[in-house]
């Protein structure tokens, strides 16, 4: 076979990325604030006959509106300007994989659609659809660890003698978790209300009720707001699918491996807070594309169950600019989770076309790492020798510190382990983002938050900064000047 030769570069930067609706021509898709969940209750029953789609968004007050059609539309904008009841309305403002892995060129293109002939396939959810109770058991040393360069920059081993993260939830909200993967599956969170057996004796997990009456149905480790089921599995391409149609490569399962995959079983790696438990929830389909309404149910839906660290390795660069910013329902989701004592971790950003930039200046600042409410922490990426990445966005007021997020090694979709998003006919990409970086930090503030239970979101918080190993590349470039450095925040 004639090799492919390939001058393309393939940013390995790799975060969640929105594309921004025009506000003013595209309200098809609409988030609405009501005063009260009755006034929305009653909105809805309305607007569900004239053949409007309504979804909760999960806090009592904003709801996604989808009309049938443009006359429908029009009358109902009207009405709901008019609706005393209403207190705001917006886009659902999409979000998506912004750099993905599809070639664009049409040589190479029909090369590679020649190869994989045959091979085509969409993704599918496991055939078995439980999730596994638990995984294979075992004990010794994570046999590719040694790979996980950020784990041992961190000392985090050395740090496990004071707490593994016991006690705490971490919601990675995200393209989903492979749940079945051996160095995952019995870290998961598992909801206590949706197992045991009910009162006829039938599994909690399994019954098809509500058990905990808490909207969801057999939500035994999360949800997927994508497919709106209770397997939030995180649907993949690989190989020539990815490169012919890009998508999630296995976006949340590489980091949920680096928050809290099990150390010690002799399998694979091991996460920052290896006891933590991992809830997972889904809005990122295979295609890379979701919207706010999806982040923000998983928002909702992760504070309400109890996670007190929220990973967002996802955010909004904001096409218009002021749209980013005018996301009031994504910011009312964060206060919510704030005044609830959580922390929002999020990914600073990966730049413009994969050139990171200035999150206080630039006229993009991405979303909501820049958001001004103080339980964000927002991350920039680092490779292993202290410097920025390339991709990284950085802010002296706006991005909080720097964790590794280059070339960065995990468990990756299909029960697989890699620092290496493809590497076929000369395309060869690493997992590099703020993407990456950002799991770290959400896994040391489970660690720090197991052996500190009654902290405060804002003492974690502040423990994670002042306890930062201070490093050039972030010098007047982030708020700590430093990176994460977990051996110092458990002396903290
Ligand atoms: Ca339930």
């Amino acid at each position: 076979m004639k090799r492919l030769q390939l001058s393309l570069q393939i940013m390995g930067a790799l975060v969640l990325w929105a594309g921004v609706a025009n506000a003013t021509t595209d309200t098809k898709d609409l988030l609405v604030k009501f005063t009260d969940a009755k006034a929305a209750n009653r909105y809805a029953l309305r607007a569900q006959t004239g053949g409007a789609k309504i979804e909760n968004l999960g806090d009592g007050q904003w709801v996604r509106i989808q009309f049938a059609d443009k006359q429908i539309q029009d009358r109902s904008l009207r009405d709901l300007r008019s609706n005393p009841n209403v207190l705001a309305t917006q886009p659902n403002y999409p979000v998506r994989l912004l750099n993905n892995y599809r070639v664009n060129d049409p040589a190479l293109r029909a090369r590679l659609a020649e190869i994989r002939e045959a091979q085509a396939a969409a993704p599918k959810k496991p055939d078995n659809l439980d999730i596994p109770a638990r995984g294979p058991g075992g004990s010794g040393t994570d046999g590719e660890y040694s790979k996980q360069w950020g784990m041992n920059d961190n000392n985090v081993k050395g740090s496990w003698g004071q707490g593994r993260g016991k006690g705490t939830i971490v919601a990675v909200i995200d393209t989903g978790v492979d749940y079945t993967h051996e160095d995952l599956t019995d870290n998961l969170w598992r909801n206590a209300g949706e197992s045991g057996t009910d009162s006829q004796g039938r599994n909690k997990a399994t019954n098809g009720v509500d058990d905990d009456n808490n909207g969801f149905i057999d939500d035994t480790i999360g949800w997927d707001f994508v497919s709106n089921d209770n397997k939030p599995y995180d649907l993949y391409m690989e190989g020539l699918d990815l490169l012919m149609g890009g998508g999630n490569p296995g976006h949340g399962t590489h980091c949920a491996g680096n928050v809290g995959a099990i150390a010690d079983n002799g399998r694979g790696i091991a996460g920052v807070a290896p006891e933590t438990k991992i809830m997972v929830l889904r809005f990122l389909s295979e295609k890379g594309e979701g919207s706010t309404a999806g982040a923000i149910q998983s928002i909702n839906y992760a504070v309400k169950m109890g996670a007190k660290v929220l990973s967002n390795s996802w955010g909004s660069e904001g096409e218009d600019p002021a749209d980013g910013a005018q996301n009031q329902a994504l910011r009312d989701a964060i206060k919510a989770a704030q005044d609830a004592g959580v922390l929002f971790i999020a990914a600073a950003g990966n730049g413009h076309q994969g050139v990171g930039y200035d999150n206080d200046k630039d006229a993009k600042p991405a979303y909501p790492a820049s958001y001004d409410h103080e339980n964000i922490v927002s991350v920039a990426a680092l490779d292993s020798g202290d410097k920025l990445g390339s991709f990284s966005n950085w802010g002296s007021k706006s991005v909080d510190i720097g964790a590794p997020g280059v070339v960065v090694f995990s468990t990756t979709a299909g029960g697989k382990y890699s620092d290496t998003v493809i590497d076929m006919y000369g395309i060869k990409a690493t997992w590099d983002g703020t993407s990456m970086a950002t799991p770290h930090v959400a896994g040391a503030a489970a660690l720090y938050w197991s052996v500190n239970p009654n902290a405060t979101w804002r003492e974690v918080r502040d423990a994670i900064m002042k306890s930062s190993k201070p490093i050039n590349s972030l010098n007047g470039k982030s708020v700590s000047g430093g990176k994460l450095n977990v051996e110092n925040l458990m002396k903290y």
